[in-house]
């Protein structure tokens, strides 16, 4: 795509600090990062969200990111790691380039807010017919 920025970085119009690459994937550092590794893995075929990206790339992003997270974990020794994907305007998806975020938490930083939300009891008869009404458009 012309105008995507991510598509630029593939083409090495714009530059990045380069993390990991293969034939289908490209992995780079986030340069706002929510912690030190801050990771995307993005497919190198444009492709905007999980609706759009084909299954072989999802494939080779999911691939790429044990063998990345690994990595992290051996060069970083976090505490975990956050693996978030983003599909939509409505979720705050900015780049809309299909990016996988690898956010590492160090063991003494600060609570990553993607991941730290209040569990509150939800209603079983609602949680029931949601459920059902998503599995019935499985096909
Ligand atoms: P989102 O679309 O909300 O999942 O997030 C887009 C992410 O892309 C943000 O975390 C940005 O910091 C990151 N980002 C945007 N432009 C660049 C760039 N040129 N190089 C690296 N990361 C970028
Ligand atoms: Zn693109």
């Amino acid at each position: 795509m012309e105008d995507c920025i991510f598509c630029k970085i593939i083409r090495g119009e714009i530059p990045c600090f380069k993390i990991y690459e293969d034939d289908s994937v490209l992995a780079f550092a986030d340069i706002n990062p929510i912690s030190d590794g801050h990771t995307l893995i993005i497919p190198k075929r444009h492709a905007q969200n999980i609706w759009e990206i084909p299954e072989q790339d999802l494939m080779a992003i999911h691939r790429a990111s044990k063998k990345i997270a690994s990595a992290i974990k051996r060069a970083l020794n976090p505490a975990g790691i956050v693996v978030l994907q983003l599909n939509g305007r409505g979720v705050n998806q900015v780049v809309m380039h299909y990016h996988l975020h690898l956010m590492p938490r160090a063991q003494d930083g600060p609570e990553l807010p993607v991941s730290c939300w209040e569990l509150k009891k939800g209603d079983m008869d609602r949680i029931k017919e949601i459920s059902e009404k998503i599995s019935s458009e499985i096909s």
